[in-house]
């Protein structure tokens, strides 16, 4: 039997931490070069704007060679 709570779990997840977030009421957010980031606290969010491009998701950039 499948459940989608692990999926959703997923969607929910802090991306400083990657901890689920459980009360999406006091969700924190900020936008990333277009994306959509959130955080579990203030804690997190904070760790995020210290340094933004830590959160950044790079596409295939690696030097190579
Ligand atoms: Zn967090």
């Amino acid at each position: 039997m499948e459940t989608q709570t692990d999926l959703e779990q997923l969607k929910n997840a802090c991306d400083v931490c990657a901890l689920p977030i459980e009360n999406l009421d006091k969700v924190l957010t900020a936008d990333n070069q277009g994306r959509a980031m959130k955080f579990c606290c203030e804690k997190c969010y904070k760790q995020y704007l210290e340094d933004p491009s830590l959160f950044v998701e790079f596409e295939d950039d690696e030097v190579v060679g």
